[in-house]
């Protein structure tokens, strides 16, 4: 049996420095690739992980048993975590792998730079042990942490997928009846002797279906817009109130013909701030108030309040008192194509409002947090910059 003398020696050295070479490692990803060291390891926890990886490498150089590290569950465990924490930051899989070849790269040069200090002779076949140890570590790690990382991404995926396909279900179901109405409208309009005032009233339900139909494309349209750099922003100082105000007019129709009354408060601050997307917030936010109102309840309402928080951001609260969210579906409905009431096919809905108020919320600097009472009703608390946050660079 080849003699571990050498390989003992380096785990030693391994154990002393791995804290250095962690930084080491990670000055040169960040040389290599040119982003933000926050990028890659924003949090302490995740910053402890490669020092322990490699204190657990350099344990495996001593032992001869081939499987040793394999079947180390603590340290298998947290490559697999790190696969976890990458998969949460979005990194991509090539950027993973080249992690990991990077350490491949630092932990030979350590051992060929430990191989040339004085009294230090190791045989060429422990040199060559050593190495060839050292990549069997590192890729038995490495392929934990993909495995762990691939799986998350499927599953994120068939997720996704799976969304997709309920939103299509539910788009089609939405388009369906404006279409059959225009369908049908056209058809009787092109019918000869049609008495005028049948004709007059079959245009409104076709003017009344094509404008449900443009709000829906709108909809879609405020979603793919949501993206930054595609922004033609009109930024203005603006008393909040008028742009609710406007959000209401929009809205009169729908909130009338189901007995909303909406409320707005005197007290709405005045905001810096763009205006298209702040109506686009509460023209979603109002509408699903309206939407979700409580047919039980003698008098409906949806009411809008500003307070102070502090210095330079503001509050303001959109508050119902509708039918409220179900308690298991509060964490997911900022999510694109979720839906909280499915059970209620008489509502339609695409899913799609209030990831719209969220990405809009969050261009303009601010949060939006929910509070819901199934039965008693639910409010948006909307904090927001007083003037709005510079642009990225
Ligand atoms: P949609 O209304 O098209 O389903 P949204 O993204 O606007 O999509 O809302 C997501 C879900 O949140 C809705 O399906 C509904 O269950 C719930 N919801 C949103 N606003 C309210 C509200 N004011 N009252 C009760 N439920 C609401």
């Amino acid at each position: 049996m080849i003699s571990t003398r050498f390989g003992g020696l380096i785990a030693e050295r391994m154990r002393a420095e791995h804290r250095a070479l962690a930084a080491r490692w990670f000055e040169r990803l960040l040389h290599l690739l040119p982003v933000d060291a926050r990028d890659i390891f924003p949090t302490e926890s995740l910053l402890d992980h490669i020092p322990a990886l490699i204190l657990e490498i350099g344990a495996y150089l001593q032992h001869p048993e081939e499987d040793a590290i394999a079947s180390n569950t603590a340290i298998i465990q947290k490559a697999q975590e790190l696969g976890g924490l990458r998969h949460a930051q979005q990194a991509s899989l090539h950027q993973l792998l080249r992690e990991y070849q990077v350490l491949s790269g630092i932990l030979v040069a350590f051992v060929l730079e430990e191989m040339q200090q004085p009294g230090v002779t190791p045989s060429p076949a422990e040199s060559a042990m050593v190495v060839s140890k050292l990549h069997q570590a590192v890729n038995v790690l490495s392929q934990s942490t993909v495995e762990s990382f691939v799986s998350l991404y499927t599953r994120t995926i068939a997720e996704q997928n799976e969304r997709l396909e309920q939103f299509t279900r539910m788009a089609a179901h939405e388009w369906r009846q404006p279409l059959s109405a225009l369908h049908t409208g056209t058809t009787l309009l092109g019918q000869e002797g049609l008495d005028p005032a049948r004709a007059r009233r079959t245009i409104e339900v076709l003017q009344r279906n094509v404008t449900h139909l443009i709000d829906l494309t709108h909809k879609l349209e405020a979603v793919a817009r949501i993206e930054p750099t595609h922004d033609n922003a009109v930024v203005q100082e603006v008393d909040v109130s008028t742009i609710v105000e406007e959000a209401a007019r929009q809205l009169r129709e729908m909130a009338e013909a189901r007995g909303v009354e909406i409320r707005v408060s005197n007290g709405l601050p005045w905001l810096t701030v763009d205006v298209g997307r702040l109506e686009l917030v509460f023209v979603n936010l109002l509408s699903n108030a309206i939407k979700y109102c409580d047919p039980a309840k003698p008098v409906r309402y949806v009411e809008v309040t500003g307070q102070e928080k502090d210095g330079d951001r503001r509050l303001i609260v959109v508050r119902d008192n509708g039918l409220g969210i179900p308690q298991e579906a509060l964490a997911s409905i900022f999510r694109r194509f979720t839906r909280g009431h499915p059970q209620r096919d008489e509502i339609s809905g695409l899913g799609l409002g209030l990831s719209i108020v969220e990405d809009c919320v969050r261009t303009l600097g601010g949060t939006v947090h929910v509070e819901s009472t199934e039965g008693v009703g639910s409010s948006f608390a909307l904090t927001l910059p007083v003037t709005p946050p510079r642009p990225a660079a």
